[in-house]
C-alpha cells in the first residue's frame, strides 16, 4: 500500500507455532522506499522475499532495484527472508552494531532469545555490510534522505528511521501496542526512545512494524499510550511481586498477564522477561517521572 510519495507498507501475515496444536496468527509490515533505486526496510519472516518481490514488481518495478536493506533490528519476524532476498537483490545490508550478532549467527540468537517456531520463522544468518548510528542521514538518491535514530529498549540496537521530506517516522517495534504482547530487554530505554521519537518534529505518518498507520493527531496519541501503557504494566509486575507470594518468573508472568487482561498465550518467556525488566527498574515506581529512589 502506498503510504506518501516514496514511502509503502507491506504487511505479511504469519504464524507462530505455540505448540504442536496452537498457531498464533500475526502480521509484520515491512517498507519500501521508492526513490531511483530501492530500499526494503525490514524482510519480515521466511517466504515473505515472494511477497515482497511480487508486491515491487505490482508497482512495475524490479526486486534486482533494491540497492539496501535495513534492518530496525534482529528479531526473526524482521529477519526472517533477509538472507533470500539479499541473494536475489546481491545488495548490502545495514544494521545497528548492536544487532549484528544476532543477524550473523542466528543460532545465537535462538540459543539466547528461543522464540517458539524460531527455525520456521528465519531463513537463515546474513553478513551485516553497514553499521548504522545515531544520527546518520542516508542519502538515498533523488533528494531522499533517511535519519537514523537509536531507539534501544525493545532491544539494544533497535533503530527507528525518519524521512523528515514526507514526515514519515517508521518506529519498527519500538512502540508496545496497548493489549498486545510487550517485548523489551530494558523498560527505562524503551520510555526513553518513546520520549525521542515524541520530540521529532515534523511527523506527520507513523509507521509501526505491528500496527496500523497512523497519521496526524493520532502520531502523538499512538506514542502517549504507548507509555501509558508500559507504566500499566510496570505497576502491575512491581505489585505483584511486591506482596511476596510469586518468585518464579513464570507464575509472575501468568498473574501479571491476566490482571493486564493479556491472552493467557501472553504467559510465555519472552514476555516473561519483559517482565524481568521491570524488576531490574523496580526503583522507579512511575516510569515516566523521574522519581529513582536513592539507596540509603
Ligand atoms: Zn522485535
Amino acid at each position: 500500500m502506498q503510504i506518501t510519495e516514496h514511502v509503502h507498507a507491506l504487511k505479511i501475515p504469519f504464524q507462530v507455532p505455540v505448540s504442536p496444536e496452537i498457531n498464533i496468527d500475526r502480521f509484520v509490515n515491512v517498507f519500501l522506499i521508492f526513490g531511483e533505486d530501492i530500499c526494503l526496510v525490514d524482510c519480515g519472516v521466511a517466504s515473505a522475499d515472494k511477497v515482497i518481490f511480487d508486491y515491487i514488481r505490482s508497482t512495475g518495478r524490479k526486486p534486482e532495484e533494491v540497492s539496501l536493506i535495513i534492518q530496525t533490528h534482529s528479531h526473526p519476524d524482521h529477519i526472517g527472508a533477509l538472507q533470500t532476498v539479499k541473494e536475489q537483490c546481491g545488495c548490502p545490508v545495514a544494521a545497528h552494531a548492536s544487532e549484528i550478532n544476532w543477524i550473523e549467527d542466528v543460532e545465537l540468537q535462538f540459543s539466547e532469545r528461543p522464540v517458539p517456531g524460531f527455525h520456521s520463522l528465519v531463513g537463515g544468518a546474513t553478513k551485516v555490510n553497514r553499521v548504522l548510528n545515531d544520527g546518520d542521514m542516508l542519502d538515498l538518491g533523488g533528494g531522499i534522505e533517511l535519519e537514523v535514530i537509536h531507539t534501544p529498549g525493545h532491544s539494544k540496537g533497535s533503530i527507528s528511521l525518519f524521512l523528515p521530506n514526507e514526515g514519515v517516522l517508521i518506529s519498527g517495534d519500538v512502540l508496545p501496542i496497548p493489549g498486545d504482547l510487550p517485548i523489551y530487554e530494558d523498560v527505562l530505554a524503551s520510555v526513553d526512545s518513546i520520549r525521542k521519537l515524541q520530540q521529532i518534529d515534523g511527523v506527520d505518518v507513523l509507521l509501526s512494524s505491528w500496527d496500523e498507520t497512523r497519521q496526524g493527531s493520532d502520531v502523538k496519541r499512538v506514542m502517549e499510550e504507548s507509555l501509558q501503557w508500559l507504566q500499566s504494566i510496570h505497576e502491575s509486575v512491581i505489585g505483584t511481586a511486591a506482596n511476596g507470594s510469586v518468585t518464579d518468573p513464570m507464575q509472575l508472568c501468568a498473574q501479571v498477564v491476566a490482571k493486564l487482561g493479556l491472552p493467557q498465550i501472553a504467559a510465555n518467556p519472552i514476555v516473561a522477561g519483559s517482565f524481568a525488566a521491570n524488576l531490574r527498574a523496580h526503583k522507579s515506581r512511575n516510569l515516566l517521572e523521574k522519581d529513582v529512589m536513592q539507596d540509603d
